[in-house]
């Protein structure tokens, strides 16, 4: 564990204390403190917390929020006060067997119950909820929160854009140093979870959502996600911060596990952290606050990102789009590894070292099919370029010197013409996207090699329908693994580690 690595405190929403205790054994190996959430607890289990810090054996948060600060206690502020004075009180000499922190909202103040916490050496949290937004009146609510000299200000909020998440970072950077919690909830805080310490707070939340309790705040991650593919517990607020920028989908990617298992083999002190962003100003003014080194970019902002390039690299000027950034002072250089990804992955995958002599089917015409063009291009494919859009088909082939049609039954000749290999390189079939096969016109006879970019799932209904008729098929994981192999060789100025490779 690195010294300055952020600490990670695990939530507890379980029904009861044994069930609590029970999600922390088997995550006691990725946290360094735990939070009892005494409002999910049964009714019977609501007075034996008293215990609860001695079994745990970690510093303990005692929270019991309330249905308007978005916890579950509905009873009254009489006996919520009962329950906590009872699970502080009866202070043991042993410091680990107390609760170290009562978590307290910014308009519950109980003076008896404050001074029974200082007498026993249970700190409060003093905390503010903002579920919807980012509040405009933020240092209001934080002067509520910093009045007592010894509570710690705790700030959740909840940005419903990457640019409300930039309001709340650069209002963040405002603060004078002083332990302090400070919560980006949703998923456009997941950066700022993963990152909390260059925010300036003292720890991160986390939760395990299958454990059968509930998760207690939108887009907590669970510690063992933390710890293997963010990288929080060896990395700090120091080390080299690399990015996912696109939409919300980036949430689910494998490119930060890629990238961190790779940084890891190669003993990088670095992380690499999704962005969901609404708009590109806003993922740039979150990167720089973040102090990004580079980024991955995917759908959407691959095209978006050109106007505010200082460098474009040959890649990026013929493909026109851009799925790499680095990060210097003022500068955004823009680089592409696309092309390269797919030109090694379908050559190793053909066992040639180049396309000449070979008739293709590209289906699309986006942004990946660009990229695929340019490699079936420089490595002497004669091609035919389908896309929905005749448009776009005609102009991508035209660059090329490629033919180009629609895509549908009216192709079918020109498909058997270009049969060598079928690239499948429209969004139709990837996971959560749009479901179907975009040849459903087109029968395989098995002699054609089969790409389809799509990845997730490792066999489209497209794909598997080429494989059912004896086709050679593979899909887009290569070519993720070999742009994403790119991209560090771009960020690292060295050869990639073979975990990129790996299984
Ligand atoms: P994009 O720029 O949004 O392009 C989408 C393409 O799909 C366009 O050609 C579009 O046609 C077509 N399309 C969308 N809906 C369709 C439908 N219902 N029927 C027929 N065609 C349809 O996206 P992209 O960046 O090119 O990504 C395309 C796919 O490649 C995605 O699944 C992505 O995950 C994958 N990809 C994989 C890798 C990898 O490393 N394996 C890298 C990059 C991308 P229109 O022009 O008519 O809209």
């Amino acid at each position: 564990m690195n010294d300055q690595s952020l600490p990670v405190c695990l939530c507890l929403t379980g029904r009861t204390i044994a069930e609590d205790l029970a999600i922390l054994d088997t995550q006691r190996a990725f946290v360094d403190m735990v939070e009892l959430r005494a409002d999910y607890l049964d009714p019977a289990e609501k007075f034996l917390l008293r215990s609860f810090p001695e079994k745990a054996g970690l510093p303990c948060i005692l929270t019991v929020r309330r249905r308007c600060d978005g916890g579950l206690f509905q009873d009254g502020e009489g006996v919520r006060l009962v329950m906590m004075a009872k699970a502080i009180s009866f202070a043991k000499d042993d410091a680990n067997a107390n609760f170290a922190y009562l978590d307290v909202e910014d308009d519950f103040h109980v003076d008896t119950l404050e001074e029974a916490c200082r007498t026993f050496g249970t700190k409060i949290i003093r905390s503010h909820h903002s579920l919807k937004n980012v509040p405009e009146n933020l240092d209001e609510i934080w002067e509520r929160l910093c009045q007592e000299e010894d509570a710690i200000p705790k700030l959740a909020v909840t940005p419903t854009d990457s640019a409300e998440l930039a309001r709340f970072l650069r209002w963040s950077a405002t603060l004078p140093p002083r332990d302090k919690i400070l919560v980006a909830a949703g998923e456009f805080g997941v950066p700022a979870r993963i990152l909390a310490s260059r925010l300036g707070s003292m720890l991160t939340f986390s939760s395990v959502p299958t454990s059968g309790a509930v998760q207690a705040a939108p887009g907590q991650l669970a510690p063992q996600v933390l710890d293997s593919i963010y990288r929080v517990r060896e990395t700090g607020a120091e080390s080299d911060c690399y990015m996912l920028l696109g939409g919300k989908s980036v949430l689910g990617s494998l490119s930060p596990y890629l990238h961190s298992r790779a940084f890891r083999d190669s003993d990088k002190d670095a992380l690499m952290v999704p962005l969901p962003s609404a708009s590109m100003q806003s993922a740039l003014d979150n990167m720089r606050f973040f102090r990004a080194k580079g980024a991955a970019i995917t759908v959407p902002f691959k095209e978006e990102v050109l106007p505010f390039l200082t460098f474009k690299s040959v890649d990026v000027q013929r493909i026109g789009a851009c799925n790499t950034l680095v990060l210097g002072d003022g500068t955004l250089a823009g680089y592409n590894t696309d092309a390269d990804g797919f030109e090694r992955s379908a050559l190793e995958f053909l066992k040639r070292t180049d396309f000449r002599g070979m008739k293709v089917t590209l289906l699309g015409a986006g942004g990946a099919a660009k990229s695929v063009a340019l490699a079936l291009y420089r490595k002497g494919a004669e091609c035919i370029i389908l896309n929905r859009t005749i448009s776009t088909a005609r102009s991508l082939g035209r660059k090329y010197g490629f033919r180009w049609g629609p895509l549908d039954d009216r192709a079918i000749d020109l498909i058997t013409e270009y049969s060598d290999l079928i690239v499948q390189a429209t969004s139709v079939g990837m996971q959560g996207g749009i479901p179907g096969d975009p040849l459903g016109f087109y029968e395989f006879d098995g002699h054609e090699r089969v790409y389809d970019l799509v990845y997730r799932p490792a066999k489209t209904q497209f794909l598997r329908r080429a494989e059912a008729a004896s086709c050679q098929i593979i899909n887009g994981y290569r070519m993720l693994c070999y742009q994403a192999a790119g991209q560090y060789r771009i960020w690292m100025g060295q050869e990639p580690p073979d975990s990129y490779f790996a299984v």
